[in-house]
């Protein structure tokens, strides 16, 4: 049995995910961490993106908004605003969120708030890239 570190994503509103995984990859503030069992102890801001993790054989990846990771040799702790799953992913409704914001972002009226759409066109692309089935893990 290949070895494990168990997972933990939450959110102020729920647990998202807590399973013993083999390896994941984090968008970390400064640059994607790819993260093993017995990792060495480390806290990171994460940016918004997409965690990609490889479990029992299957690589899938969560969506994830901006927040905290905390890592120890047996557990990682990711603390988001928001996380969703592939299966738990309105393609439809990210898909809209991306248009809407990419108007905004195209726009030139001066009561755009460009940070706030810019956030949230980088959540809406990493929630079309969540549901997408090419993963490549970077240890
Ligand atoms: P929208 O404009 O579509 O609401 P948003 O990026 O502003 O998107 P958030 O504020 O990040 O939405 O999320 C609010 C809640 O809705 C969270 O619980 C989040 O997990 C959920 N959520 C947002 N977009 C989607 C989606 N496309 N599919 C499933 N859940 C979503």
């Amino acid at each position: 049995m290949p070895p494990t570190i168990r997972l933990e994503v939450v959110t102020p509103e729920r647990v998202v995910y807590s399973e013993d995984i083999n390896l994941m990859e984090a968008p970390a503030i400064d640059g994607a961490i790819g993260i093993l069992p017995r990792h060495a102890p480390l806290v990171t801001v994460l940016k918004t993106g997409v965690l990609k993790v490889a479990s029992g054989g299957k690589r899938f990846k969560i969506a994830i908004s901006e927040g905290f990771m905390e890592v120890k040799p047996d557990q990682i702790n990711v603390v988001v605003r928001t996380a969703e799953l592939p299966h738990e992913i309105d393609v439809e409704r990210a898909r809209k969120a991306k248009e809407r914001a990419e108007e905004r972002l195209r726009s030139e009226r001066s009561e755009i708030d460009f940070a706030r759409a810019e956030a949230a066109l980088e959540r809406a692309i990493a929630r079309l890239k969540a549901v997408e089935r090419d993963i490549d893990i970077h240890e």
